[in-house]
């Protein structure tokens, strides 16, 4: 089949040639040309790569082979990195993170007695960092995060935080 030429900038190609030209699939240029002209169609450029990745891989932690899309990726912005764990091993180890942060801070600050320093209460789930002097506003105007700052309470050791429960903290602050 004879091709088709057309003549662009003054200069003559099949299709075939231009697509080579302008670095284009040959049936991405020919396909855009049913519903557009050929000026518009070489202005597109190169067909993206389509952006949804597919395949599988196996999890550092479960083991387990899982679809791509169970893995979070490395970098939001640039792409097609994934994490070596899968979404619901990567969720465990932050839960896991956090709450050793805060076992340790509430260790730090009762002096290893992990109890409230009002009632003595010692069930870990109730207690909370208190600010003795109630200016915890500032702190919490400078968190990056909540778990940044029990870091930053382990790192450099304070003597205007203690522990409570969260009944004598809230007893303290409506009394
Ligand atoms: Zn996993
Ligand atoms: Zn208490």
């Amino acid at each position: 089949m004879k091709q088709r030429l057309i003549t662009h900038n003054g200069q003559t190609k099949n299709l075939k040639e231009w697509a080579k030209f302008y670095n284009i699939n040959q049936n991405t240029l020919s396909v855009r040309m049913q519903r557009m002209s050929f000026e518009d169609a070489i202005k597109m450029g190169p067909a993206k790569k389509p952006s949804h990745i597919s395949g599988v891989k196996i999890c550092k932690d479960c083991k387990e082979e899982k679809e791509i899309s169970y893995f979070y990726r490395l970098n939001r912005r640039k792409g097609n990195e994934f994490c070596p764990r899968c979404k619901e091993c990567e969720n465990k180890r932050t839960r896991k993170r956090r709450q050793t942060i805060r076992e340790k801070t509430i260790n730090l600050y009762s002096n290893g007695k992990n109890c409230c320093n009002n009632c003595g209460i010692d069930d870990i789930r109730v207690l909370a960092i208190d600010h003795i002097n109630n200016d915890g506003a500032k702190d919490r105007a400078d968190m990056i995060n909540h778990e940044q700052w029990m870091v930053s309470l382990l790192e450099n050791p304070r003597d205007d935080i203690q522990i409570l429960c969260h009944n004598c903290n809230w007893l303290k602050h409506i009394s």
